[in-house]
């Protein structure tokens, strides 16, 4: 497979270029070349073969020739190895869990897999590989331990101060080794305008072999494109559309969705559903898009105001609006509605959900109210309830079981690093570190 920019200049790449480059040299993003739809008996075989069968065949065609079968069986297995849980909530909803990797949020899906592949590809380099993340929560940890202990490769994350949980910082801060953790004085979009005029920055380029960890690595969003295929395995055969809510931020997890759809998966529509940041259902409506500075709220992964994949959102669709309305139905939840949605679906159905799951919960509900006909509703749940218990408890009364994991995590000393929201200081740090 080759990879082209959704802005059309650079030229086209191979998986490594891609992978190691994090964004294409005219600022734009990777894309596979072409995507192509899978014969219905292979989908049906989708539904029986072993899961790990799936996602190596899924992203065979997106890896060849670049890496070898072997190695591609081998980053699979290791990547993917937890489980994918669909929880019924009634007939007609349903709950997929991503959250039962490592550091109990969907991003473990692509960061442990992408960690891998670009081990891979560095294997043998002289200089090391420094990868640059912004998070607003979820992507460091996800990132720090898919990269943890990787040869060759050292991590430098940033994430805005104060503006995430304890669990979150804990679970990234803490590791030492490779990993290095930068706590910004700003927001997370500072921190991603840092990260992103790195890139540019070609003196810095010279002397350091830099690349992306964020959700515009393609090598992150491929294995995305697993778990709405564990979803067709597990979801029983109906004859209503399916509807499939995403929380969204960066809205990296509903273009791997549209992937997954590309290559045959039957999805009627994706709901993006998001916090009060609502840059894309806003677009979906005015057909405007207008960025705007990040707003804190409870589902604080979301908390994005000029989400990074909407190029490859657009490029999907064509660069049209009514194909993009066709496809995408959007959402934007309130606060004071995730809370009410937590403790809803809490005395509804005895289910505890993030604030995260809780405002794709929502996405669904409105969704429903507009149109009545019947179909079938999948959220994907991207955390879980124990990374945000303050919420939680503040939603429905209790807090959730702490998992083990997490406890030990928050006993461990933080070992971030404090700067700046200035350019010049993150430049300073990368060349004197
Ligand atoms: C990152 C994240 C999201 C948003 O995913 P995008 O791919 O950025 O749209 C949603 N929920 C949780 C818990 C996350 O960590």
């Amino acid at each position: 497979m080759r990879y082209r920019s959704t802005s059309q200049k650079a030229p086209l790449t191979s998986l490594r270029g891609a992978v190691l480059r994090g964004m294409a040299p005219d600022g734009g993003l990777y894309m596979p070349a072409e995507i192509a739809r899978r014969s219905p008996e292979e989908l049906e075989e989708f539904r029986s073969l072993p899961f790990t069968e799936v996602c190596f065949r899924i992203v065979k065609p997106f890896a060849t020739p670049d890496v070898p079968e072997e190695i591609l069986w081998q980053i699979v297995s290791e990547a993917i190895n937890f489980p994918v849980k669909l929880v019924s909530l009634s007939p007609g909803l349903h709950v997929l869990e991503l959250f039962h990797g490592p550091t109990l949020a969907f991003k473990d899906f692509g960061a442990r897999f992408m960690a891998r592949l670009m081990g891979y590809f560095v294997r043998g380099e002289s200089r090391p590989l420094t990868v640059l993340v912004a998070t607003s929560g979820d992507t460091g940890s996800a990132v720090a331990h898919g990269f943890l202990g990787v040869p060759g490769i050292r991590v430098v994350i940033l994430y805005p101060s104060k503006r995430i949980s304890e669990a979150q910082e804990k679970q990234f801060t803490t590791l030492g080794e490779n990993i290095t953790a930068l706590e910004v004085s700003g927001t997370f979009d500072d921190c991603q305008r840092l990260v992103k005029q790195a890139f540019a920055d070609e003196p810095l380029n010279k002397k350091a072999f830099l690349t992306s960890a964020n959700s515009i690595n393609i090598g992150r969003l491929l294995p995305q494109m697993f778990y709405h295929v564990a979803a067709y395995r597990q979801l029983p055969v109906a004859s209503v559309p399916l509807i499939v809510s995403v929380p969204s931020g960066n809205f990296g997890n509903l273009t791997a969705g549209l992937f997954a759809k590309r290559i045959g998966l039957p999805v009627a529509k994706f709901i993006a559903s998001t916090n009060a940041n609502d840059v894309v259902p806003e677009y979906l409506r005015s057909g405007e898009f207008h960025p705007r500075p990040a707003q804190a709220t409870y589902s604080n992964a979301m908390d994005v105001g000029n989400p990074n994949n909407f190029p490859r959102l657009l490029d999907l669709c064509r660069g049209r609006l009514e194909y993009v309305q066709k496809e995408i139905w959007g959402h934007g939840a309130t606060d004071e509605e995730t809370l009410a949605e937590m403790k809803a679906v809490w005395d509804r159905y005895r289910y505890i959900s993030d604030p995260h799951t809780a405002v794709g919960i929502l996405g669904w509900e409105a969704y429903k109210k507009e149109h009545p006909e019947p179909s079938q509703g999948l959220v994907l749940a991207t955390a879980h309830a124990a990374k945000f218990a303050e919420v939680v408890e503040k939603a429905i009364g209790t807090a959730p079981p702490l998992p083990d994991r997490l406890a030990a995590y928050l006993k461990r000393p933080k070992l971030s690093l404090s700067m700046s929201s200035s350019y010049d200081d993150f430049k300073q740090f990368l060349l004197t570190h």
